[in-house]
């Protein structure tokens, strides 16, 4: 057993995300684990750019009111105690609602080979504005 000390909080990239946002990465499994769990806390109005995982994602909200879409598909609201399951290398992006602050826990694994996550284009406000009111 082992207590990891906190990681500290650090700020997203802006080729990553859009607006202001910090990560606290909670978890990095050493082999054979190759769990990755981060916190991920985004102020009003920031999100993700457009990105896909190797094998998938769960997303768990643990505070506030988010928004998530996947490619092809209109953007859902999420709040605080939902959890959104991503399939392998699906596209999507997700990030707080207009006007409130939200914080997930995004749970993922690295894939054996090759990388974790693809990124592309940051997500344009006239996307981000087709969200519903929340
Ligand atoms: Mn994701």
């Amino acid at each position: 057993m082992q207590v990891v000390p906190a990681s500290g909080t650090a700020k997203g990239s802006d080729t990553m995300f859009t607006g202001d946002v910090y990560v606290d990465v909670i978890a990095s499994g050493q082999a054979p684990s190759r769990i990755r769990v981060n916190s991920v806390h985004f102020t009003p109005g920031s999100r993700t750019a457009w990105h896909c995982h190797a094998v998938g994602q769960i997303l768990h909200v643990t505070y506030g009111i988010g928004v998530v879409q996947s490619s092809g598909s209109d953007i859902l609201a999420m709040r605080s105690g939902d959890t959104i399951v991503t399939p392998p290398g699906e596209w999507h992006w997700h990030g707080a609602a207009r006007n409130h602050f939200m914080t997930h826990l995004a749970i993922w694994e690295a894939p054996e080979s090759g990388d974790e996550s693809s990124w592309g284009e940051l997500v344009r406000d006239e996307e981000y504005d087709q969200q519903p009111n929340a």
